[in-house]
């Protein structure tokens, strides 16, 4: 079976947990930490990077430093993973929906402005696939109505938006290191900073509400509990693994890449007519996170996922509309978001992994074009 997707390992990860072992400091923000956070800033110009254990406590993050509370909306698309809202409900907020392109899944700016009124806080974006949404025309409403934009960059490592690094232009961005991503630790995230507003609360709010991060730095001499906040940071463990990944970031984009290329050409040049393929704007980047494919009905996609399935390769599909899940279906008041659905419906993600060879793709895509000529 080609599996889904299959972790990687560049060599390195042992050997640094073993060193961060030796050097007597294994829990959080320690020189591992360092190192990752300082990557970060210096690869991709954010003010201020904080490594977390998962993306969804990044956006746990980002909802508290916004300061969202029961009185706020918060407009966020529908077709994403279930953290890009969580992270805003715990806070009590109401979530507001918005439906996605016709022709990609990221959220369609036109539809975002009517949602606003004088209760919206914030706007999350997902990059989905790690393709850039239409930025300028998001940060022009954030502006005009005075909105802080998160980015949900959980599959968007090393993606740009008109040369700009994805995570980097809204106030605050938050990046998944979970073992289906480019970048992996296992679990672990990354809060990323653009506005300095946020700068001193978020450690704060990253070491259980305590300002021990300003002790250690020597800036005060006793720390205590002077705000909210939670266990956000990793160990040494977990920041020693992520350095060996982020040493290699360049190797794994450009195999990534050269994957996700192989896939659509092989498939554009077979002109199969079942199926659409990936769309990304002129604006933005693919990263090499995702390979997936449109179907024209939800019939034709389930049937490929057992076609395949029969040729021993794993496809999958997600995600279930959010404003359709059981958990907040009855808050949804606003209009049906039939292209959110549609993408639930009709989207197939195929096997996209480092250690994946060129010869599996010429495979996939065989098995692929065959059956869409027999349909
Ligand atoms: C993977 C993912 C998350 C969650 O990341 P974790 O690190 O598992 O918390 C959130 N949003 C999107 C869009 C994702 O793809």
């Amino acid at each position: 079976m080609i599996p889904f997707n299959k972790p990687f390992l560049t060599g390195n990860e042992t050997k640094y947990i073993e060193e961060a072992v030796a050097s007597g400091k294994i829990s959080g923000n320690g020189m591992f930490t360092k190192k990752c956070q300082a990557f970060f800033e210096n690869t991709y110009g954010f003010k201020k990077c904080l490594l977390t254990t998962s993306c969804t406590d990044a956006l746990e993050m980002c909802a508290i430093l916004a300061n969202i509370n029961a009185d706020d909306e918060v407009i966020v698309p529908s077709y994403t993973f279930v953290s890009t809202a969580l992270a805003f409900v715990r806070q009590n907020a109401k979530i507001i929906f918005a439906d996605s392109s016709p022709r990609h899944p990221n959220m369609d700016v036109a539809t975002i402005e009517p949602l606003i009124t004088n209760k919206t806080k914030a706007i999350v974006v997902v990059h989905y696939a790690g393709v850039a949404c239409d930025m300028d025309a998001i940060m022009d409403l954030a502006s005009t109505y005075n909105l802080i934009v998160i980015e949900d960059a959980a599959q968007a490592i090393a993606s740009y938006y008109k040369g700009k690094p994805l995570g980097t232009i809204g106030h605050l961005s938050a990046f998944s290191f979970h073992e289906t991503k480019n970048i992996i630790s296992g679990e672990g995230g990354l809060l990323g900073i653009n506005d300095e507003q946020f700068i001193d609360r978020s450690e704060i709010i990253w070491e259980k509400g305590t300002n021990r991060s300003q002790f250690f730095r020597g800036e005060i001499n006793k720390y205590g509990w002077v705000d909210t906040g939670s266990s956000f940071l990793p160990s040494e463990i977990i920041a020693a693994f992520l350095y060996a990944q982020l040493e290699n970031l360049e190797q794994i984009q450009n195999k990534r890449k050269q994957l996700w290329n192989a896939y659509y050409k092989q498939l554009s040049e077979a002109n199969i007519t079942h199926f659409s393929l990936p769309q990304t704007p002129e604006y933005a980047t693919q990263n090499g996170h995702m390979f997936y494919l449109v179907a024209k009905t939800e019939k034709h996609r389930n049937d490929l996922i057992a076609h395949l399935k029969d040729h021993n390769i794993h496809a999958v599909f997600h995600y279930q509309s959010l404003h359709e899940s059981d958990y907040y279906k009855n808050n949804h008041t606003g209009r049906a978001l039939i292209h959110a659905n549609f993408f639930t419906a009709c989207l197939v993600s195929l096997p996209l992994f480092f250690d994946l060879t060129l010869e599996q793709v010429a495979q996939i895509t065989k098995t692929i074009i065959a059956y869409d000529r027999e349909i």
